[in-house]
């Protein structure tokens, strides 16, 4: 079926050269000048709303990143598909909330070293998606969806893979105790985390010197984008930071007035710019759509090593704002209309808009929960996200439909349940007028919280809940 559609696209591209037929915009956007686009998406791990300095931060400096923005569309209301990292990335990936593919759990949040699932092979990534199309693809960074070799992403659609296959705090050497852990994390050492680092399939460092890993994840896409430049290629960018431990080279250690976090983002954002001169200097720029955000908010447990949500309230692990809004440019010069984005879109839409990229056909037997955004980047139309379920493990949290969000229940990142609450009525916030979550007015609006529930009836009325990969050892 995908072939027929490609071979469909050769003879039409002629036909529909500089037109924008509806029903065929797909069709337009993968093939415009003839050609696909490259899709590269930068993650950050653990970063907060507030922590770029066009996002309000005052102290870090992010002039790369900051000129990505103004350059491309800044997005204020983009969310991960999760608060914490396996799930979040399972939901980039495939499209879908990882409830419909077993990437969370109520037991364990995320996927840790002796753990033997991963993303379930039937699943579709945006690696296999757009291999169908002729597409190279890299997968350079965090993994974190299943170190054993039949999750590894060469088994997941990726040509291939330089990185730390799940987060830099694991395998720590020392004892098992989190507190001493966490005392750890104040004063890192790279040789206290017995981490791997992996091209394809084998180990090729041990512990991995994390020390230099922004430095040489960066090297490693640029030397992809430079192999890969006479073919259409999608790059995915992981970085294993900001999650603590913290680490930075050399050059930007002690650099920062925002401290150790502000040199591990500032090397961050040295990155984004040698990633995006490197596609000018090889003339693929105006054919390359870049995309930044993170996998969840702030880790704020860990004081001033963890980062900032700004003014969104708390942080990674939560389903307040602070644990789902990410800080999120698109950049595309030349294609993409600049601008700030108030819209709702989510990670799990890049699925989606990388498909009609690359012109390939979505998935018809299963449901994908991503959207295309492609005429909001290039035809300034309204983006097609209305609504974001937030999920912790296998439950519903909170909903935002437009302007309005509920919350079912709360719950503190990593406390015990005794700071588990359930509302009813649930808690109602309007995100225009209080972007903070403090104002509840759930008495005022019986109707919308009607409207919300409704939704999460036909959400959940489709729902199949597979077994969970994070259990599987257990
Ligand atoms: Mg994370």
């Amino acid at each position: 079926m995908i072939l027929k559609r490609r071979e469909f696209m050769k003879s039409m591209s002629f036909v529909i050269s500089g037109l924008m037929l509806s029903g065929l915009n797909s069709l337009a956007y993968a093939d415009r000048k003839n050609k696909k686009s490259n899709i590269v998406i930068i993650f950050a791990d653990d970063l907060g709303y507030g922590d770029l300095s066009s996002f309000g931060h005052p102290t870090i400096k992010t002039p790369c990143l900051d000129k990505m923005a103004s350059e491309g569309q800044k997005w204020t209301n983009f969310y991960a598909a999760a608060s914490v990292c396996t799930p979040s990335r399972a939901g980039l990936l495939t499209g879908r909330l990882p409830i419909r593919n077993g990437m969370c759990s109520d037991k364990l949040r995320v996927l840790f070293p002796n753990s033997t699932g991963g993303l379930p092979e039937d699943e579709i990534t945006i690696a296999e998606a757009l291999k169908t199309q002729g597409y190279a693809t890299g997968c350079v960074g965090k993994w974190h969806l299943g170190h054993l070799p039949q999750y590894l992403p060469t088994n997941n659609g990726f040509d291939s893979y330089f990185g730390i296959p799940y987060s830099n705090d694991m395998d720590w050497t020392k004892t098992n105790s989190w507190r001493d852990a966490k005392a750890a994390m104040k004063n890192p050492k790279t040789e206290y985390w017995n981490v791997p680092l992996m091209r394809n399939e084998e180990i090729v460092e041990r512990p991995a010197n994390q020390n230099t890993i922004t430095k040489r994840y960066t090297e490693e896409s640029i030397k992809f984008i430079k192999d890969n430049k006479n073919n259409p290629f999608f790059l995915y960018l992981a970085h294993n930071l900001p999650h603590v431990p913290l680490f930075a080279s050399k050059k930007f250690q002690d650099k920062s007035v925002r401290g150790l976090y502000g040199d591990v983002i500032e090397e961050i954002d040295w990155g984004v710019g040698q990633i995006l001169d490197t596609l000018k200097k090889e003339g693929i720029a105006k054919n390359t759509l870049v995309v930044f955000t993170s996998d969840n908010g702030p880790w704020l447990v860990f004081d001033e090593h963890g980062g900032s949500a700004g003014l969104l309230k708390d942080g990674k692990g939560t389903t307040w704002e602070g644990g789902m809004r990410e800080p999120t440019i698109f950049w595309q010069p030349g294609k993409i209309k600049p601008g700030i984005v108030t819209d709702i879109g989510s990670t799990l839409d890049l699925f989606t808009t990388a498909c009609k990229l690359g012109g390939t056909k979505i998935p018809d037997d299963r449901i994908i929960d991503g959207l295309d955004l492609c005429p909001t980047l290039f035809d300034e139309k309204s983006s097609p996200r209305k609504i974001m379920f937030y999920y912790r493990g296998t439950k519903i949290y909170a909903v935002r439909k437009g302007m309005f969000k509920a919350h079912f229940i709360t719950e503190t990142a990593y406390a015990e349940n005794d700071n588990l609450m359930h509302h009813d009525p649930p808690l109602l916030f309007h995100l225009g007028h209080d972007p903070s979550e403090k104002y509840n007015i759930a008495e005022k609006y019986p109707e919308i919280i009607e409207d919300i529930k409704h939704e999460i009836e036909v959400h959940q009325s489709k729902l199949v809940i597979p077994e969970s990969q994070l259990e599987k050892h257990l």
